[in-house]
């Protein structure tokens, strides 16, 4: 039990911050402007144009362009989502297993009111 809640303690300790994150996946575009005398139209097309794409469920999609200067920024907040929701699992797991365990153990109850 102590060996269970310190792990959870120490996971707790192992967040990165909230604020900086991100769900989502970094894209890298390269796009067409429409005119039919650039470049573009023959095969060279603008870019990259970073684009960071999030699914809303699973016919909905959204997302938002990324300045040049953001990239990094946005791959690490993506990286820290990632890793908030990995440890958070890891959490639930361990209060799971305390609940399970607290279950067998012979512990004194309330009495049920009605
Ligand atoms: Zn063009």
């Amino acid at each position: 039990m102590l060996a269970l809640r310190s792990r959870r303690e120490a996971l707790t300790k192992l967040l990165p911050p909230l604020r900086e994150v991100l769900r989502g996946s970094l894209m890298e575009r390269y796009l067409t402007c429409g005119k039919p005398d650039c470049k573009c139209a023959r095969g060279q097309r603008h870019g990259p144009v970073w684009y960071l794409s999030v699914t809303l469920d699973q016919s909905h999609r959204t997302g938002a362009t990324v300045p040049r200067d953001r990239v990094e920024q946005v791959r690490r907040w993506i990286e820290n989502y990632h890793r908030v929701k990995e440890r958070l699992e890891k959490i639930s797991d361990i209060n799971r297993e305390l609940l399970r365990r607290g279950k067998s153990q012979k512990q004194p109850r309330e009495k049920a009111r009605k």
